[in-house]
């Protein structure tokens, strides 16, 4: 598959290298040149199918010829080595538990899927690349997951000191081998700003070969569509009109699910539930799209001001904004809603949602009130215990810590302390 810029200003290219890329050169997000719909038996023959087969079969059209198809079965073996449960609430919602991967966030899936990808490019090329990562909790962890001992790859992700949780700071600081983590003195766009400068510095990029592994990669994007598939798998025979209502930060996976939609999966709307940080919300009431510095709450993984993946939505939808608002609604919710919610779905169903999966489930309850006959699956997107001491006050209970989080608690944190872009620089040149 080749894939194009969304700044229409670079070549068309291959998904090879759009990996290896991440950007195009003239700084556009890639886009597939085509999607071509599953067949309908695809959907009717569901039930008989795998995680890994549905995987094989929905991601194939991307990937191929680049990846040949024994080791695109093992890559989705390898990364699809956990379960994607659902959770029923109640007869109108459910929820779809990601969290059951090494890393306990749903961006498990596609680092794990982008790491043997990357690693398989580079198996046979004697330079190195390296993935150079900013993080506000999640990403770092799971990159740092994914791509460990992968030959050929590298990892640099920068965290804010002292922003992101305890747990998540062990899970980047704790790996070594090709993982390297550095704690910048400031907050998350200072590591976001240093991780963008490098990228255009090329002085850098002329000795080096740098690529990201948020999900502008279309390696960590694209297998995001998997869990929708799954989740599809799993409820339509109760119920015919299935809608997501999915925690948003960067909308990568929004966007995956509408690809989901477009290769047929039957979903029926889309509900992108934000926080205060609520620029696609406003969007869809205004028509105006501003983006605004985020701002700090407690479902951080979501503090997103300018959304990378919503140029890629607006190309789904060829900018027809009324398609869109037809296919997409989004609320926002305030840190005291969130709360709220977490202490209703404690009470009321005796389940332990995180604040982000929490948003996603106010997103339901909103929807459902002008909608009947639907069922509405909220993403849960991280374990509750990644946000333990925000959970344990709401909730008043002590959470059991699951055996992923155990095994890094007790580790020891290793990381270099930088302060400016210089300091990056220099480190990525004389250590890298
Ligand atoms: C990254 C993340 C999100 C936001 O996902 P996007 O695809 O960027 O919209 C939501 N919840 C959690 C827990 C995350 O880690």
């Amino acid at each position: 598959m080749n894939y194009y810029s969304l700044n229409k200003k670079a070549p068309n290219t291959s998904f090879a290298n759009a990996v290896i890329k991440g950007l195009a050169p003239d700084r556009g997000l890639y886009f597939p040149e085509s999607i071509t719909p599953l067949p309908a038996s695809f959907f009717e023959n569901i039930d008989n199918k795998s995680y890994t087969e549905i995987a094989f079969e929905t991601i194939k059209q991307f990937v191929s010829p680049e990846i040949p198809e024994t080791i695109l079965k093992t890559i989705i073996e390898e990364t699809l080595s956990f379960d994607f449960p659902i959770i029923k609430l109640s007869n109108d919602i459910s929820t779809l538990e990601l969290f059951h991967g090494p890393t306990m966030a749903f961006k498990d899936v596609g680092a794990r899927f982008m790491a043997r990808c990357l690693g398989y490019f580079n198996k046979n090329n004697d330079h190195d690349v390296t993935v150079l990562v900013a993080t506000s909790g999640d990403t770092g962890g799971a990159v740092a997951n994914g791509f460990l001992n992968i030959k050929g790859v590298n990892v640099v992700i920068l965290y804010p000191s002292g922003k992101v949780s305890d747990v998540q700071e062990k899970q980047l600081t704790t790996l070594g081998q090709n993982i390297t983590a550095l704690e910048v003195d400031g907050v998350f766009d200072d590591c976001q700003d240093m991780v963008k400068k490098a990228f255009l510095d090329e002085s850098l990029t002329s000795k080096m070969q740098l690529t990201s592994a948020n999900s502008i990669n279309v390696a960590r994007w694209l297998p995001q569509l998997f869990y929708f598939m799954f989740a599809y798998q799993q409820l339509h025979k109760q119920h015919d009109d299935i809608v997501f209502s999915i925690p948003s930060g960067n909308f990568g996976n929004v966007c995956a699910g509408m690809i989901a939609q477009q290769l047929g999966l039957p979903i029926k709307h889309f509900i992108a539930s934000n926080n205060a940080n609520n620029v696609v919300t406003e969007y869809l009431k205004t028509k105006n799209y501003m983006p605004k510095p985020s701002v700090q709450t407690i479902s951080n993984a979501m503090d997103v001001g300018n959304p990378s993946n919503f140029i890629r939505i607006q190309e789904i939808y060829k900018n027809d904004f009324k398609r869109l608002k037809d296919n997409l609604s989004s609320y926002s919710y305030t840190d005291n809603e969130t709360k709220a919610a977490m202490l209703e779905i404690y009470k009321q169903y005796n389940y332990i949602a995180d604040p982000h999966g929490a948003v996603g489930y106010l997103g339901c309850k909103d929807y459902l009130k002008t909608h009947v006959n639907t069922h509405c699956v909220f993403l849960e997107t991280a374990h509750p215990t990644k946000f333990l001491n925000v959970v344990e006050a709401i909730i008043d209970t002590k959470l059991e810590l699951p055996q992923q989080i155990k095994t890094v608690i007790n580790k020891e944190k290793v990381a270099t302390q930088v302060s400016t872009y210089d300091d990056l620089k220099t480190f990525l040149l004389n250590t890298i």
